[in-house]
């Protein structure tokens, strides 16, 4: 298997070259767009890396699912499903126009800018500070990583540069879909987005998903219930709007971030934590992609084979 993961890396690796890595602030853009990194975790625990699987990047939109499994602790399925839909909109996942025009009166789903941004308005917390804390320990917890931190230099360039997430904020607050104040919702927002990870810390997030919500220690963070629905999500929403193109190539429920990450997750199986920040027109790790389509396609990964 380690061959195999090497030998993936290298066959992909001239894919890289095909996309360019996100350059909406100089954190982002300054990456590597040849870096291309691999980590698969199975069941009993057994881990493999290759290439560039233990280089930093910022977290982005894989945060999303993670943050909703939180809120659904918080809050309970019935009432976050209240304020944020189930459904795939087809549009990019910074777009607005569906906040106002479509018939759902909330944003469609939890992995869009605006739904995730919904969702971090439902963590619980005194204050701004300790609300982003717990996300933050949550995310150290399932990725079993106690180190995990925010580049600073990245959430910076976020807050500055976020301003498109801010009117949908505000428009939320206008609908009364959030309460309490805007800026400090976005600030856990934009926070989240810059948290640092590795494939290797995504593997096990992975692992924890694939699990069905527990830690390799045996202990349950979440019900198997919030698993599936964070599952179910990224299989529908993971991929932006190639996530149907993904669905019928790769077939493995997965986020991904504009920082190049992919969190895979082959329930019952593994967990998969891919990087490469050189990205295809949909924002999706452009070899990070083709990596896992040999992946699926090699050990018949499809969750619909
Ligand atoms: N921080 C980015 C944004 O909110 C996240 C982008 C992403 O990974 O999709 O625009």
């Amino acid at each position: 298997m380690k061959n195999f993961l090497d030998g993936i890396i290298n066959r992909n690796k001239y894919i890289c070259e095909n996309g360019k890595v996100a350059d909406y602030i100089p954190g982002l853009s300054s990456a590597n767009k040849n870096h291309l990194g691999i980590c698969v975790i199975d069941n009993d625990g057994t881990l493999l890396k290759s290439g560039d699987s233990e280089v930093k990047f910022t977290i982005q939109s894989i945060s999303k699912p993670l943050t909703l499994m939180l809120a659904l602790l918080d809050r309970g399925e019935k009432y976050v499903f209240s304020k944020v839909g189930m459904e795939p909109t087809g549009d990019a996942f910074n777009s607005i126009r569906k906040l106002e025009t479509g018939r759902m009166r909330k944003p469609f789903n939890p992995m869009i800018n605006a739904g995730a941004i919904e969702i971090c308005s439902m963590i619980k917390g005194h204050s701004g500070e300790e609300k982003f804390n717990r996300v933050l320990d949550f995310f150290r917890l399932i990725s079993e990583n106690p180190n995990l931190e925010i580049n600073d230099e990245i959430y910076q360039g976020e807050k500055e540069t976020g301003n498109r997430n801010r009117s949908m904020a505000y428009f939320l607050k206008g609908e009364g879909l959030i309460t309490g104040d805007v800026e400090e919702v976005l600030d856990i927002y934009f926070k989240q987005c810059s948290i640092e990870v590795t494939a290797v810390d995504l593997a096990k997030i992975g692992l924890f998903l694939a699990k069905g919500g527990v830690l390799s220690s045996g202990e349950r963070v979440v019900s198997e219930h919030i698993a599936t629905i964070a599952k179910t999500l990224m299989a529908t929403c993971g991929m932006y709007d190639g996530s149907g193109e993904f669905a019928i190539k790769v077939g493995i429920p997965s986020k991904s971030g504009v920082g190049g990450g992919i969190l895979s997750v082959v329930p019952g199986k593994m967990g998969i934590g891919v990087f490469g920040p050189s990205l295809d027109q949909k924002g999706n790790s452009i070899a990070g992609i083709a990596v896992l389509e040999e992946i699926a396609e090699n050990f018949k990964f499809s969750i619909f084979n």
